[in-house]
């Protein structure tokens, strides 16, 4: 089951389980639409893979099942990041 991050990892943005802009990667590392895409181009700086877009839990399905309430917020290291998206930008997520 997804965890449901509550926040992008990097700016800090609420990520709450109705968020249409909350991007995940296949480890689950949360980022805002426009830190995943627009900053990071795509390219996990921890892993290296893409981004989907993290679908939201219906309010019914939350009560049961409640997002994290565990806050992560480890801003990227600029130098590293850009190292991972010159080795991965140009190759389609599935030849990674
Ligand atoms: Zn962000
Ligand atoms: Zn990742």
């Amino acid at each position: 089951m997804l965890t449901l991050r509550p926040n992008c990892e990097h700016c800090k943005k609420a990520l709450p389980n109705t968020s249409t802009e909350a991007m995940i990667c296949s480890y689950e590392c949360t980022y805002c639409k426009s830190c995943a895409i627009d900053l990071f181009k795509n390219v996990c700086p921890s892993c290296g893979g893409n981004f989907e877009k993290r679908p939201i839990r219906p309010k019914e399905e939350i009560k049961i099942n409640p997002a994290s309430n565990l806050m992560i917020h480890k801003p990227k290291n600029k130098a590293s990041y850009e190292a991972m998206i010159k080795k991965f930008q140009q190759i389609e997520p599935k030849k990674r």
